[in-house]
């Protein structure tokens, strides 16, 4: 068996140790005879899966009480769309800041339903950035304040959070969750897709602040009601009942090597690997100010498109794969999240040096 390493944005790769683990349990998990992907969503050994999972994200994420956690579908996309029917009903106002294509769709969508307002914006600089914000720009009764806290295609990261006062704080999480420790009670509401850290796609993890719920528009699809799912327990109708298993095998990994402060010291150095040899290599360069950048996606160019097309192609021959950079930004990016290993990078940074060489 070869196994690539594999760069990809998302779906992504996942910790070796939990395929395997999958591949054991497969035909008859724990001794019922059936495998996960079979049995009923409403049996006691499927509840304990589900009920498992959550306890252990609270655990690692240290989730207080007063947050519900929920287990949903539609990708992140479809919340783009949840927010503002759950919530966008006070004033009917919510500030969102663009810091990218997810950013700026959630914001489209946010105004069919309400104001929402662009506070602030980095399109300007091919979002290279996180725009520094001002307050006095921040509307006071909005019913909430949306961010998007990793830029998945752009290789940003909010260092520091905007300070919003008692306007709750929404935060799209999908490429760091569980990269590193993150204060839940800063946040009215986090969520994220499941499919770049946290198991295969088909998931969404909602947390939510309790007093927030049940304020949602009558017209709000019941799928899309935080607080139907809330109230059912994720289990308002058939889950993605594998792909939650996978999530509480992904979680018991995190937990058994060390939990999100050893994780942050991983990919940490992961990242410090990759950025420093951007910084004085001669041929690649981070597209990403500094101060932004992020511990999970990493974007970076040669000033030849030539020159990166035969990078990437190379780089798959040699099973480093999925290096090619968004369209809208060109180049490369490493995507580097919790479970590539640290020789999956040093693999690839040894590759830049070799090509650096040969072609200058
Ligand atoms: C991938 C991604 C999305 C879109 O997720 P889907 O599950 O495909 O809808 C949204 N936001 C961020 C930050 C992402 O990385």
């Amino acid at each position: 068996m070869s196994r690539v390493y594999n760069f990809s944005a998302g779906p992504s790769m996942l910790p070796e140790e939990v395929l395997k683990q999958a591949a054991d349990e497969m035909l008859d998990y724990h001794g019922c005879g059936q495998s996960v992907m079979e049995m009923s969503h409403r049996s006691k050994v499927y509840d304990d899966i589900i009920k498992g999972a959550e306890a252990l994200l609270r655990e690692i994420m240290n989730i207080p009480d007063n947050y519900k956690v929920l287990f949903l579908q539609g990708g992140a996309s479809a919340q783009f769309s949840a927010i503002p029917l759950n919530f966008m009903n006070g004033s009917g106002k919510a500030d969102y800041v663009i810091t990218g294509q997810w950013a700026k769709k959630a914001f489209q969508e946010a105004q069919k339903y309400g104001e929402a307002k662009a506070v602030a914006s980095s399109a300007d600089k091919t979002f290279s950035y996180i725009p520094k914000l001002d307050k006095s720009e921040f509307t006071p009764d909005a019913d909430y304040f949306y961010i998007c806290m990793n830029n998945t295609i752009y290789g940003t990261v909010y260092h520091e959070l905007p300070d919003t006062g008692d306007v709750p704080l929404i935060a799209d999480i999908s490429s760091c969750f569980l990269s590193e420790p993150i204060d839940v009670t800063k946040f009215g509401m986090l969520y994220g897709g499941a499919q770049k850290n946290v198991a295969p796609a088909g998931l969404v993890i909602a947390i939510i602040r309790e007093d927030l719920l049940g304020n949602a528009r009558d017209i709000t699809p019941t799928m899309l009601n935080y607080k139907i799912q809330a109230d059912a327990e994720s289990l308002y109708n058939t889950p993605p009942c594998y792909t939650i298993y996978i999530c509480k095998l992904v979680l018991e990994w995190i937990k058994r090597t060390g939990g999100l402060e050893a994780m942050k010291e991983r990919n940490e150095k992961k990242a410090k690997l990759l950025y420093d040899y951007l910084d004085e290599s001669k041929m690649f360069r981070g597209t990403v100010v500094k101060e932004d950048r992020s511990l999970m996606n990493v974007p970076f160019v040669t000033d030849s498109e030539e020159l990166n097309a035969k990078f990437v192609k190379e780089a798959t021959e040699a099973g480093l794969v999925n290096l090619k950079g968004h369209r809208t930004v060109g180049g490369m990016r490493a995507s580097i999240y919790n479970a590539m290993p640290y020789e999956g990078v040093e693999k690839l940074v040894n590759f830049m040096k070799e090509f650096e060489k040969n072609n200058s």
